[in-house]
Formats: C-alpha cells, sequence, structure tokens
C-alpha cells in the first residue's frame, strides 16, 4: 500500500547559514539579577575579567539584540551547518497522532553534538585576543570534546578535566578528545590544588561536574596565557546557539509550517535555547502566526528546574566564580549515576529560570527508564540513535503528540535532537538488558543543600535582587 507522500527533510544552502546571532537580554521579561561576589557580599564579576577574553565578557551582558557571526566562525560552520530539520514521519506512524513532528538534528557536527555551536566561537574569540591555551571541564565528554574540536581549528592547546567517572567508563570520548590534540586528565586530579585537596580527603572520589569546573578555572587563572571555556549556563553560550534556532527559523518556513511546541532536554539550558529563543522573540514581536508553547526537559534524577530553589548559588564546588540566581541543587551536588551525562548539573541558566519563573516556559522530569522507552520508540521510527539527553526531550514530544491523538488536534511540534547516541551504546546495552532504575532525586537532598548554602552566607537573603 503506497502511503501518502510527506517530505521528510528540510535543508538550507550553506550561504544561508545565519550572519547573527540572537540575544535575548534586551527581551526578558524581567532584568537578570546580576551576579554576586560573596567577597563584597554585592553585585560583582569577581574572577571573570581573568577568565575569559574581553569579547565573551562583553557578550554576557549584551543589550545588542544581534550579534554578528564572524565570517571565521561562518568558515567553520559551513563544515556542518546548516543542520537538517527533519519531520518524523515514521514516529508519526508509529504514534498514529495527528500532530507533526519536527527535530533539528545537531547530531551531524563532527563531535556528534549542538556543542561545537559554541566551542569554535569562543576558541576563535579567545584566538583573536592572543590567548595560546584553553582549559574545560567535560562530564560525559561531549564538551570537552567540542572545545577541542574547536581549539585545533583556531590553532589553540587545550586541557580537559574529565569527571573521573565518565573518564573510566567512556574512555572514546577521551579518544576523541585525544585525536583533535587536547591533554585529558581524570578530575578530581593532581594537577590542581582543588583537585589535590578532594583527593587528600577522599581518594575514590568519583568526581563531579562541580569539581571539574573548579580545576579548570584554577588552572586558567594561575597561567597567563590561559582563559577557560564553558559549554553552558553562560548567556554568551547560549546566545551562540541561537544559530539553531535562527535555522529551523528558515527551514520551518520551507515547510510552510510553524511550531505550536518547541521542546529540548536541559543541563545547563543552552541547546533548548538556542533553539527556542528566536521562536520566543518571534511571540514577543508579534511575528509568530500562533500561539507557541515551550517545554524544558530534565532528568528526575538532577532536577535542578522541577524541584532546585530559585537562590543565589555558585556554579562550581570551589566556590571561585561569583554566584548566579538560578534554580538550584546546590553547589555540593553529586550526581547519581544516570546515563544522560550531560543532564546531571546542579543549576541552570539564569535566562532560562526567570523565562520559567515568568512562565513562558513549561517544566518536566522524567526518569530514566521511561525516557530510554521513548528512545527506542524514536529509533524504531526514525533509524538515528538519539544520545539520552535529547531522549528525555523526545519522551515529552511523544506525551504530547499522545494527547493530540486522544483529542484529536493536529498540532506541530519541534524538539531539538542536540546530539546522537553512537557514544551511548554502554547505556543502551544497560537499557536493553534492564539495569536501569527509575532513579529520582529526594526532596530532604535539595533542603539540606539550601540550608547549607544559607549557612555559608547568611547575608544572602537581605539582597535586594
Ligand atoms: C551537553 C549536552 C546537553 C546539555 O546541555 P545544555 O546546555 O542543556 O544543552 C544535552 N545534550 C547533549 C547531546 C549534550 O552534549
Amino acid at each position: 500500500m503506497v502511503k501518502k507522500v510527506i517530505k521528510r527533510k528540510f535543508i538550507l544552502d550553506e550561504e544561508e547559514i545565519p550572519k547573527h546571532w540572537y540575544c535575548i537580554l534586551p527581551d526578558l521579561p524581567k532584568p537578570l539579577p546580576p551576579p554576586i561576589d560573596p567577597k563584597i557580599r554585592g553585585p560583582g564579576v569577581g574572577i571573570l575579567p581573568r577568565i575569559f577574553p574581553k569579547s565573551i565578557l562583553a557578550q554576557e551582558t549584551s543589550q545588542d539584540r544581534w550579534i554578528e557571526i564572524p565570517e571565521e566562525v561562518r568558515e567553520v560552520y559551513r563544515l556542518w551547518r546548516p543542520t537538517p530539520l527533519y519531520r518524523a514521519v515514521g514516529l508519526e506512524r508509529l504514534l498514529k497522532t495527528p500532530a507533526r513532528i519536527y527535530y533539528k538534528y545537531e547530531g551531524v557536527s563532527p563531535p556528534g553534538s549542538h556543542k561545537p555551536n559554541t566551542a569554535v566561537a569562543q576558541a576563535y574569540y579567545n584566538m583573536k585576543e592572543g590567548i595560546e591555551r584553553m582549559t574545560t571541564e567535560t562530564g560525559a565528554g561531549q564538551w570537552g570534546s567540542a572545545l577541542a574540536f574547536g581549539c585545533m581549528l583556531f590553532g589553540l592547546k587545550c586541557t580537559v578535566y574529565m569527571v573521573k567517572a565518565s573518564y573510566q567508563q567512556k574512555p572514546y570520548r577521551r579518544v576523541l578528545m585525544e585525536l583533535w590534540g587536547a591533554d585529558v586528565y581524570a578530575s578530581p586530579s593532581e594537577k590542581t590544588e582543588a583537585g589535590r585537596k578532594i583527593l587528600e580527603k577522599e581518594p575514590k572520589n568519583p568526581g563531579s561536574l562541580g569539581i571539574a569546573i573548579s580545576e579548570a578555572i584554577e588552572d586558567a587563572l594561575t597561567h597567563d596565557d590561559t582563559r577557560y571555556g564553558i559549554g553552558s549556563v553562560f548567556n554568551h553560550v547560549l546566545t551562540h546557539q541561537t544559530v539553531v534556532g535562527l535555522e529551523a527559523k528558515e527551514q520551518f518556513e520551507l515547510a510552510n509550517d510553524y511550531p505550536d511546541i518547541v521542546c529540548g532536554c536541559i543541563g545547563g539550558g543552552s541547546s533548548f535555547s538556542g533553539l527556542f529563543w528566536p521562536f520566543y522573540y518571534d511571540v514577543i514581536s508579534g511575528k509568530a502566526p500562533k500561539d507557541v508553547r515551550f517545554i524544558a526537559v530534565e532528568p528526575t534524577a538532577a532536577p535542578s528546574i522541577t524541584k532546585g530553589v530559585y537562590m543565589y548559588d555558585h556554579g562550581e564546588t570551589a566556590r571561585l566564580a561569583p554566584m548566579v540566581k538560578m534554580h538550584t541543587l546546590g553547589h555540593e551536588f553529586i550526581p547519581p549515576p544516570i546515563h544522560a551525562g550531560g543532564l546531571r548539573y546542579h543549576g541552570k541558566a539564569p535566562t532560562l529560570c526567570i523565562l520559567v519563573n515568568e512562565g513562558k516556559v513549561e517544566t518536566r522530569a522524567y526518569n530514566q527508564v521511561e525516557v530510554f522507552d521513548a528512545a527506542r520508540l524514536f529509533t524504531i521510527g526514525e533509524g538515528t540513535i538519539p544520545a539520552p539527553e535529547p531522549a528525555h526531550a523526545i519522551k515529552a514530544v511523544i506525551d504530547e503528540a499522545l494527547r493530540c491523538k486522544e483529542r484529536g488536534e493536529e498540532k506541530a511540534i519541534l524538539f531539538l535532537l542536540c546530539g546522537h547516541g553512537h557514544f551511548d551504546m554502554q547505556a543502551y546495552d544497560d537499557f536493553l538488558s534492564g539495569k536501569l532504575l527509575p532513579y529520582e532525586y529526594p526532596q530532604e537532598e535539595v533542603e539540606k543543600a539550601v540550608r547549607r548554602i544559607k549557612e555559608l552566607y547568611p547575608w544572602l537573603d537581605s539582597l535586594p535582587y
């Protein structure tokens, strides 16, 4: 039987790579609370000018809505951009839903995720300002490999502190980084004061993103020719990722459609923000043809936006960088061993937190068992194997598509398939052999963490922000 032919992919030309990134700061419903430097108990950027180049720091507080993408960066983007927008015809048929499901696929980049969109930009700005080496942390290895790739392309050295648990469980990502020329250390490491202190107390500490960040920052602070690169949470990172949503908008024109729902997974919130900000801009500037719902999805094992508390906290265990106001599980959070490595961060991007608080973005949390079930269904329908992180978004999309079926609604749903799962076969193997547990982070732990932050900084409550 011949089924109705539906166009499955929407492809742009290299010349159609956007020429500007979109920065949401001037369009937020409320201004961003300033970073707080605990040393002065008030607004201040603390060490940031010593770890970031000037151009990056300027983007961090940019009130310009459109930031030009340097031609050198666009030229590198041409290696894999524009990325395809797919219509998930196979998944729609499996679900028998009247909804139209679309996904923007970032797994076609050499590192296999959205992360090089910012890594390449950061390496470029560092190179322009005469920096010779960049340091960073990595959890599952996606960010580390993206920065290693970016640094290689612009002739910089790269040092990556990789969370020890991942270093041991995911040796292939380390090899990838090393092939691209980076030096990779298991964190906590003996290379830094922060690492040594932890190893002294706890030689078997499996590491965490927070600890690895501390090591990478310390390394940058103690070397003049070195700066630090960050993979998520900061405003400039989210801005660089908007190349994704801007392309998607052009592709929806090709499809002669417009999304009712835009969905993505959130670790720090950069890939989802990169996808949804340009559509949000359409909505607030009256350019969207309809109301759009935005849905952010996280794991129940690291539920910073659904269970965390909105307050000032540090982004890293060593408390080196200034505090920002965000939903947090506390900077001492040690993530449970779930497979979505990229979603185990204790905080979230401050811009996303504001949009959630103001009711502009909905949130969901799912456990990894239901998430991998969704990933399997997607794989059966579409062939492509998703990374465990975007599988969280897929779970939410499937739920929405089934709701459309119940109600007979023909909605267009867009989600970000921000990476492929080719390096995650251990996770899929554990799933197929029934070894995954539906882990939920306990509320008491959140309350404990909040008490701890307030003990450290009793003056926090009296801040006017
Ligand atoms: C890093 C990563 C994430 C989480 O980070 P965000 O800043 O929330 O995007 C999600 N998916 C993949 C594939 C990643 O590499």
